[in-house]
């Protein structure tokens, strides 16, 4: 049996495809029209797999842009995916940090995936993907390059609430000599402990997964343990969980 998942993130479209033991993987920019790039993964997954949609028995699709795509025979919200994909990349978890383009949330799980409880940030860009972008792009860098500036003693904190000011914030930084490994490891500093604030509130987990693109930042990852005091857990497919949590439930629609 075949099953496919679709995450149409606010930045990043992923999908899994479910084929007995074989898992395959594809991702891609959102861009503006989430409806085509449903459809591109789509074809892009079975080529892949030299397979047809024929074959395809059920797709299920979640992230902020699956109510726009054509394609799937059901939407599921992006916690319950999350929360049933990380339960499924990491064995008895029991929370999940999940930091994206536009929105994090912390997610406290059953052993079996199901969501017990969970906090969403998806009103501000502060401790977001998007936050980190935007401070990337200011400093000529991309998303990847950030991560190398992680040394704790040696940053400045940033206080601005708000990407806009955060941007500006940086800039004043900059101009008044500050060097950038500073900046960067206080703007991760600063995304790390907001979303730690978020899990303190729901109750640290014993065995916490990150996921979502962020969480292939190393340097967020290291800080979030501090800021935590707990262990953090990074499948290698972490980007991919909500994906694959879609495609689990498509795979439990068509048995
Ligand atoms: P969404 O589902 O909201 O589209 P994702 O979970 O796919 O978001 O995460 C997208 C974010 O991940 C981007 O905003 C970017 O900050 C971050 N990101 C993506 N790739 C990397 C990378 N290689 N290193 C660090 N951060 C990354």
């Amino acid at each position: 049996m075949i099953t496919i998942g679709i995450d149409i993130g606010s930045t990043a479209t992923k999908a899994v495809l479910l084929n007995g033991t074989k898992e395959l993987y594809e991702i891609m920019p959102t861009g503006w029209s989430p409806k085509e790039t449903g459809k591109t993964i789509v074809s892009r997954l079975l080529e892949k797999g030299h397979l047809r949609r024929a074959q395809v028995s059920k797709i299920v699709a979640t992230g902020y842009g699956r109510d726009l795509i054509s394609i799937a025979h059901k939407t599921v919200t992006e916690i319950t995916c999350h929360g049933r994909g990380a339960a499924f990349l990491v064995e008895d978890a029991d929370m999940v940090i999940d930091i994206g383009g536009q929105d994090s949330k912390v997610i406290k799980i059953h052993r079996s995936g199901r969501v017990i409880d969970f906090i969403m940030n998806d009103k501000c860009a502060a401790g977001t993907g998007r936050f980190l972008e935007v401070t990337a792009i200011s400093l000529g860098l991309d998303v990847s390059e950030l991560e190398q500036y992680h040394d704790r003693k040696n940053m400045v904190s940033i206080n601005s609430m708000c990407t806009v000011f955060a941007e500006t914030e940086v800039i004043s930084l900059l101009a008044g000599g500050i060097g950038k490994e500073k900046i960067v490891a206080g703007l991760h500093s600063s995304v790390a402990g907001r979303v730690a604030n978020m899990a303190k509130k729901l109750g640290v987990g014993s065995k916490i997964v990150f996921t979502g693109g962020v969480s292939l930042n190393g340097a967020v990852r290291e800080m979030l343990k501090l800021h935590l005091e707990a262990d953090v857990l990074t499948p290698a497919l972490s980007q991919y969980a909500g994906a694959m949590g879609a495609a689990l439930i498509a795979r439990d629609m068509a048995n």
